[in-house]
């Protein structure tokens, strides 16, 4: 008699490597991979499957990039927020030393940036009102500051904005809009992001691309999100088209109602990166410095990231986010060590002509005609 449990199939670990195989030989190939499929990459725990996701992650990259591999600096410009987000350090109510960069010294240190061979400056500020008032202005004011002293290609990472917003800053030199989502989990979404509108967040992409700006997107791992919640936060991210998409491991900040969470190691932000590489095969993926500094860096790129940032220079005064002090002032994050250990992996930094050609051709292909 058949029983009325469900049935659950129970696999050996030999079908499981071969149907792992199966999946990675597909995306590889560029053939589509659905939502099921993501999962069983994102709950690969055995070495070898690992090690293979890497590799074909690897190859990916370098058949699509070469050995180049992209640089950003990274320009926390004010560190005010008005928001409450459960996992961040820079919340309104954390009683933190603050500060805001005049536009002097912003425009120095990305003209700094440049001469290193950086390649992007990613100018970044929390939700800080004194940048939005008068319809943005002093952010504004900041970009193109940056883009006329210095024609560096910029990021700009100012949080939320309004529609309209999309059109000035395109037009005052943001080449890329950057915006983490975290999770498309809605309800976990509203759980962390206190009071923000989840679509109001999702629709920044959108906005960014319709207004001839890259954007990206991102997730955070490890803020109570399920294994498939990360397939599917990925799945999203990339069926947003957006140019850039990422993963970091959330890391437990002082005086924040997250601080007593577990700090997890990078295996899942590892594989996050990997499966992504695999399915969005041009997308930009970064190796951030920001999770665990340079020390990460080597098994970041290794699992198929083809840009590194948060490159901060030391002695600045410039934070970072999640570590918003590591292996900053100790120079490890500074342009000559990050290039260093660069080496070791056998790639190089990508000269910027390479990439203002890459910027040049991504934005031929917006959905956006001017
Ligand atoms: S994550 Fe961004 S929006 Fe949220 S509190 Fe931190 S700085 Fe503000």
């Amino acid at each position: 008699m058949m029983s009325s449990l469900q049935y659950v199939p129970i696999r050996h670990e030999n079908e499981e490597s071969l149907m792992i195989d199966e999946i990675i030989e597909k995306a590889e190939k560029g053939q589509p991979v659905d939502i099921n499929e993501i999962y069983e990459l994102m709950s690969i725990t055995n070495t070898d499957d690992l090690e293979k996701l890497y590799s074909a992650a690897s190859r990916v990259r370098d058949k699509t990039f070469g050995k180049n591999i992209f640089t950003y600096g990274f320009v926390y410009f004010s560190t005010y927020c008005k928001n409450n987000c459960t996992f961040c350090y820079f919340r309104n109510t954390n009683g933190i030393d603050r500060y805001r960069k005049s536009v002097e010294e912003i425009v120095e240190h990305c003209g700094n940036l440049q001469d290193a061979g950086i390649n992007l400056a990613d100018l970044t500020m929390g939700e800080d009102p004194l940048m939005y008032a008068n319809n943005n202005e002093q952010l504004l004011k900041i970009v193109s500051a940056v883009r006329d002293e210095i024609g560096i290609n910029i990021m700009v990472s100012p949080g939320a904005m309004q529609e309209n917003m999309f059109a000035p800053l395109r037009d005052a030199g943001a080449d890329w809009f950057a915006c983490y989502q975290e999770t498309y989990n809605r309800p976990l979404f509203e759980s962390r992001r206190i009071n923000q509108s989840f679509d109001d967040r999702k629709n920044q992409k959108i906005w960014a691309r319709q207004n001839g700006i890259l954007a990206e997107d991102g997730m955070m791992i490890g803020i109570g999100e399920s294994v498939m919640d990360r397939a599917q936060t990925i799945q999203e991210m990339v069926n947003l088209n957006c140019e850039q998409i990422r993963a970091m491991t959330f890391v437990p900040q002082c005086g924040t109602p997250m601080e007593k969470d577990p700090q997890r190691d990078s295996t899942e932000e590892l594989k996050a990166i990997a499966v992504m590489r695999l399915l969005k095969h041009d997308a930009m993926i970064p190796c951030t410095l920001d999770v665990e500094g340079v020390a990460g860096l080597k098994t970041r790129i290794n699992a198929g990231a083809s840009v590194i940032t948060s490159i901060v220079p030391p002695k600045k005064h410039f934070a970072g986010v999640a570590q918003p002090e590591m292996d900053i002032d100790n120079g490890n994050r500074s342009v000559e060590h990050v290039f260093e250990v660069l080496e070791e992996t056998g790639h190089h930094r990508a000269p910027t002509s390479e990439f203002r050609k890459l910027v040049a051709d991504r934005k031929s292909k917006l959905p956006y005609k001017n």
